[in-house]
């Protein structure tokens, strides 16, 4: 039985992920930031699925409390073999009104948090000559987004690391891929009007806007022997919103 963490799968795309993991059979490391509830339950309801499960508290954006992330989980459930960062913030606004400190939190989290992250599933992965990493990018990472410039770069940053790690890693056999999601409705689309959701529903070729579902089944597949010659890739899940 392998063993995935999901990063941020307290809600939204990254509980969809684990859910979606724990299906395919896979034991699956719930971690949260701040929603320790739905964490909880979202393993409880992994667990009745018939595999193991197990919620582990770190902020991503914190070195330290990834590395303890990581010793907890392999003591728990094993060495990671399938690594899913998937926790983000985003940021709207004026790249002008935007503070120091709103632009560090953002990279923290979302570039600096794929890097940590990485950096300790990779330990156990080369050891094991085996493993897959897939990172939960965004379409404006791939063409950028008016008042989304923060994360868009973060983004952007995240596509330039997988792109770069799957080279550096392909010959000790592990594989890195991102997912890139076009609108997907969760709390992160909150900050949107009614009005600004239709208008991206409009413009999305498919005129639909994405589940968290859509993500985890991208998610899935790439993690699977199915994808065992695809690396580096970006995988656009959007409805051909960016083509
Ligand atoms: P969401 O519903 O807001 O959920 C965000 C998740 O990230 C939560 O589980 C949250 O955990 C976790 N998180 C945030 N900061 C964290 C930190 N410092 N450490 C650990 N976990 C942290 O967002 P979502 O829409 O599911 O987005 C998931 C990913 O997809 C993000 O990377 C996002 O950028 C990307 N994405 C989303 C969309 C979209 O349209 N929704 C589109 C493109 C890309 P807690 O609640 O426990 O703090």
């Amino acid at each position: 039985m392998s063993t995935v963490l999901v990063t941020g799968a307290s809600r939204g795309i990254g509980a969809a992920c684990a859910l979606g993991f724990a299906k395919a059979g896979y034991d699956v490391a719930v971690n949260y930031c701040h929603s320790k509830d739905s964490a909880i339950a979202l393993t409880e309801e992994i667990k009745a699925l018939g595999v193991r499960a197990f919620a582990v508290c770190a902020d991503v954006s914190d070195s330290a409390q990834v590395k303890a992330m990581f010793e907890a989980v392999r003591a728990e459930l094993g060495a990671v073999e399938v690594l899913v960062n998937n926790a983000g913030i985003s940021h709207a606004g004026l790249l002008t009104d935007m503070t120091d400190d709103e632009w560090k939190r953002l990279m923290d989290t979302d570039l600096s948090g794929t890097f940590y992250c990485c950096r300790e599933g990779l330990r156990d992965m080369l050891r094991a000559h085996s493993g897959v990493i897939v990172n939960i990018a965004s379409m404006w990472g791939e063409v950028g987004a008016s008042c989304e410039a923060a994360y868009s770069a973060a983004k952007a940053g995240v596509i330039g690391l997988t792109k770069a790690l799957a080279k550096e890693v392909g010959l000790s056999g592990v594989r890195v891929n991102a997912v890139s999601p076009g609108v997907i409705m969760t709390d992160m689309m909150a900050q949107y009007s009614d009005d600004d959701i239709a208008a991206l529903k409009d413009e999305t070729p498919l005129n639909t806007l994405g589940t968290p579902e859509d993500i985890a089944q991208a998610a899935v597949f790439l993690a699977s022997d199915k994808a065992r010659f695809i690396t580096g890739q970006v995988l656009s899940v959007n409805g051909g919103f960016v083509i």
